[in-house]
């Protein structure tokens, strides 16, 4: 459970491109009609931070990141 870390997409910046979707080990998104969708948060591993660092528009940030 990693309810106190989980991604958030931006819509404006998102191409819908389902990198993330694919990339994401742990069934965190699924795809969506505009932009994928955070249906399994409580999947998310803590600090990872894999699926922004694929997404070629920089679209993702994290509940729980300080740095955002
Ligand atoms: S990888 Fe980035 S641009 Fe592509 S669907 Fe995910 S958030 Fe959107
Ligand atoms: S941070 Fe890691 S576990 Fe969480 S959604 Fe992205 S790829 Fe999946």
């Amino acid at each position: 459970m990693a309810q106190n870390w989980y991604p958030i997409i931006n819509e404006d910046l998102c191409a819908n491109c389902n990198t993330c979707v694919d990339f994401c080990p742990n069934g965190v998104y699924v795809a969506g009609d505009f932009h994928p969708m955070v249906v399994k948060p409580e999947n998310c591993v803590e600090f990872c931070r894999g699926c922004s660092k694929v997404c070629p528009n920089d679209a993702i940030t994290y509940f729980g990141d300080n740095h955002n």
